[in-house]
């Protein structure tokens, strides 16, 4: 692999070397890529009949990963993860993500640093290959702060879908079911439990099992779901169920129910406790599932794209007063249930937030 000899290589690799290795190891053999790499601009070509749907999303090092923790291939997967699964939120077939990364200039001096970007590559290239997004451009910079600079990345995904079709946080009504696909809690375990040993995992014999550093977005279910006209009201659960929920509530005037025994949580929040796998799965983020609403009358398949379905609860009609969520306890008791997921800039309104992400 190209990106293999860059990280061998001898000499300091410079902007124009570092570029030349992602064209040719992402050679774009894509029907919607008229130009990729290597112009000012891409040109990409829409299916006929879709639009074009576009989101960007940072991963920082210090806000979105550590370095000392995180293996770079694992970055270069939740960097593209990220964006993907928004596509998936809209139903959107991904088209061409574009990637803005600024490096220490350290990192391509030293084989070591060389040997991060390769690997940070080789996983966003990975779950690119899987879903078939070509990389058709970006922009290359070195970080300020020298030996201290930070490793910043900003992805920008470019999808379709048939024209008026795409699925929206607005489209819910009271009455219609709530259901989640996957299972949830998984991201914020392993997070948690990395954070607990705080040593790099260095080797990870395959991607599967790690919700957090290793995501998948939902883009065949989200496409399923446009296709067969089962949905309503969609999102992406990037900052965690309550938080989300709380979005697509907003978007739609509606308020929900969500029933705390239904929850699917991920088998590795199990392992935490009863009352922190709850946390996890309610508050955790970065689960990457998609949390749907349809009309009870529509008959939602327990699996769709291969992916498991839960319904978990019921959008109702907004009153002035009354909470915009309750979660209803397997004793029959009914709580408000707060947004209490992940939320930048919360740090001083709310100390709990505080996280490491
Ligand atoms: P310009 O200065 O005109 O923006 P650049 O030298 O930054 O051109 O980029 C040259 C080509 O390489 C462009 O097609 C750009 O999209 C692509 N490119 C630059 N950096 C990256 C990157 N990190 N990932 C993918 N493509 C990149
Ligand atoms: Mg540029």
């Amino acid at each position: 692999m190209l990106l293999d000899k860059m990280a061998k290589a001898p000499k300091p690799l410079g902007e124009l070397g570092l570029i030349e290795q992602i064209r040719r190891e992402f050679s774009a053999d894509s029907k919607a890529i008229t130009l990729g790499i290597g112009d000012d601009c891409a040109i990409l070509r829409p299916p006929q009949g879709c639009e074009v749907l576009v989101t960007t999303d940072f991963t920082l090092e210090g806000r979105h990963f550590r370095r000392d923790l995180h293996p770079p291939e694992s970055v270069g997967h939740r960097c593209l993860a990220r964006g993907l699964s928004d596509l998936a939120a809209m139903g959107a077939t991904p088209l061409a993500a574009f990637l803005s990364l600024a490096l220490p200039g350290t990192m391509l001096a030293k084989s070591a640093g060389r040997e991060w970007i390769a690997r940070f590559f080789s996983g966003l290239r990975a779950l690119g290959d899987m879903h078939r997004v070509p990389l058709a451009g970006g922009d290359t910079s070195e970080s300020p702060g020298g030996r201290n600079g930070l490793v910043l990345a900003d992805i920008v995904l470019v999808g379709s879908a048939p024209k008026g079709e795409a699925l929206r946080r607005s489209g819910g009504s009271a009455g219609d079911a709530l259901y989640v696909t996957g299972q949830l809690g998984g991201a914020a375990a392993e997070l948690a439990t990395m954070l607990k040993r705080q040593r790099r995992i260095l080797k990870f014999t395959t991607t599967d099992g790690h919700p957090h550093l290793f995501p998948e977005p939902r883009l065949d279910t989200g496409e399923a779901l446009l296709r067969r006209e089962l949905a309503t009201a969609c999102i992406d659960m990037s900052d965690g169920l309550s938080t989300d929920l709380a979005h697509l509530c907003r978007s739609s005037g509606v308020c929900a129910e969500v029933e705390q025994a239904a929850l699917p949580i991920h088998p590795l929040a199990r392992k935490l406790g009863v009352n922190a796998a709850l946390q996890a799965a309610l508050h955790g983020g970065e689960d990457y599932e998609l949390l749907f609403t349809a009309p009870p009358s529509v008959p939602i398949p327990s699996s769709l794209a291969g992916v498991s379905i839960t319904h978990i609860g019921t959008l109702k009609t907004l009153h002035s007063g009354r909470p915009l969520m309750t979660m209803l306890a397997p004793d029959g008791s009914r709580v408000e249930l707060q947004p209490g997921g992940w939320e930048h800039f919360s740090g001083m309104a709310n100390s709990r937030k505080k996280r490491s992400r």
